[in-house]
């Protein structure tokens, strides 16, 4: 297990464990708890609490557990020069935030949200495909 997660075996540890301080099968048994641990987090744990079998675990579906996908503007700061990157705000209220059909590879997925921003300093509006800054009537179009 921890060959396999290599580097990211680190990740799992604080650094006030002190994971380079422990010896091999510590640092086994360390990893042995956490997970134990996360498995009774995530109820993916088939005993109960007097180790007798419990629960059989449910298939995972995999509409349960994939991404949700967002569109949104590829900055997330204003790009306008004189608003030192200020963030970026919502455009349009949830309820009439665009919900598209996304194709991506062979996979359909239905309401994806399509975000746009805008700059509260300078009205310039993201979206995903471009930019529009309403300044000077000049509608402005970069991708
Ligand atoms: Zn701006």
């Amino acid at each position: 297990m921890e060959e396999r997660l290599d580097k990211d075996a680190d990740k799992l540890f604080q650094k006030s464990e002190k994971k380079h301080m422990l010896n091999a099968n510590q640092v086994q048994n360390a990893i042995g708890i956490k997970l134990d641990s996360l498995s009774k987090l995530l109820k993916l744990y088939p005993y109960d609490a007097h180790g007798q079998p419990g629960q059989m675990l449910k298939p995972v579906s995999e509409k349960d557990i994939e991404p949700v996908h967002v569109i949104c503007p590829a900055s997330m700061q204003c790009q306008t020069m004189s608003c030192n990157q200020r963030s970026i705000h919502m455009d349009t209220r949830d309820r009439d935030v665009p919900r598209v059909t996304f194709i991506k590879g062979t996979k359909i997925y239905d309401r994806v949200h399509v975000l746009s921003g805008k700059c509260t300093t300078c009205e310039t509006k993201y979206y995903a495909d471009h930019e529009s800054s309403q300044h000077n009537g000049v509608q402005g179009g970069r991708t």
